[in-house]
């Protein structure tokens, strides 16, 4: 096990909110995460383990649920109401949001709520005002930036570690106060390679998603990783999709939880939250651990 501290987080959402899956006419759209966020729940418990839950405010209106959360440790982080793009929002509308979130979970929970992840890691040149909403309404950090050219999102120039994030641009260095924690990405032969999460993770075998992960350690100084609850459901609902999509959403969806109780035995993960107290940042105001 590796004495390094990794972090790691859970995109709470709806299999329906995805980039393939949200503009599909005449898709079933049950709402699931009240109930496969506590197979996640117990998986951590097992290993005792603390993790970072991006929550989208409408996947979970049960307010008993984050308090759930709380109370075992775990950090409850905002990804938006509805998980449409940063870019379908606007500059008023993202602030309202950001703003009631971290109302509602600093009065239902008694903690606070200091972390943003964009949808679809929607972050990017054309959606920069995002940060000083962030900003503005308090929050400290943000975990958005997949420092990569991916065919859906990605900042290929950015850091490949944590950084104080520009204002104008998000994909460099600035003086905005917040932090960001871009996703995990290895560079082999100079391309950086996406290991940190989601269809990634599923996709690449563990042979081969191990050696890339150890070397993403060495070169980063840590790990940032991502899954989503309905990547983990046991009872996930088996939807007929169009191909792009039904690859995005189904391969090898069945090794999910296999590949996550490895990754838990073998590192060591904490809570984005921890990661900031180490590095001497404004922490939660009512932290429970
Ligand atoms: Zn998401």
């Amino acid at each position: 096990m590796s004495a390094l501290l990794n972090i790691l987080s859970f995109d709470i959402e709806e299999i329906f909110h995805g980039e393939f899956t949200r503009s599909l006419p005449n898709l079933k759209r049950n709402f699931r995460s009240e109930e496969n966020i506590f197979t996640i729940l117990n998986i951590l418990q097992e290993y005792k383990s603390k993790a970072t839950f991006f929550i989208v405010g409408q996947s979970i209106t049960d307010n008993g649920i984050l308090s759930e959360l709380v109370k075992k440790g775990h950090e409850i982080a905002f990804h938006t109401q509805d998980h449409i793009p940063l870019r379908e929002k606007t500059y008023s509308s993202f602030r309202d949001e950001l703003g009631s979130f971290r109302r509602r979970i600093r009065e239902s929970t008694g903690s606070d709520c200091i972390g943003f992840r964009a949808p679809s890691f929607s972050l990017d040149r054309s959606t920069y005002w995002a940060v000083e909403c962030l900003r503005r309404e308090g929050y400290v950090y943000d975990s958005s930036v997949f420092p990569i050219r991916g065919p859906l999102y990605g900042l290929p120039s950015a850091p490949m570690t944590s950084y104080e994030i520009s204002e104008k641009d998000p994909g460099s260095i600035g003086n905005s106060g917040i932090i960001e924690f871009p996703l995990t990405v290895t560079q082999v032969f100079g391309l950086r390679i996406p290991v940190a999460g989601g269809f990634y993770l599923r996709a690449i075998p563990l042979p081969i998603l191990i050696p890339l992960l150890d070397r993403a350690l060495k070169t980063n100084g840590t790990l940032i990783i991502y899954s989503h609850n309905w990547e983990l459901d046991p009872k996930i609902e088996n939807i007929s999709l169009p191909l792009k999509a039904e690859l995005y959403c189904y391969f090898n969806i069945k090794n999910t939880i296999e590949k996550l109780r490895f990754l838990l035995e073998r590192y060591r993960f904490v809570r984005f939250v921890d990661a900031l107290q180490r590095s001497g940042q404004r922490t939660l105001s009512n932290d429970v651990s």
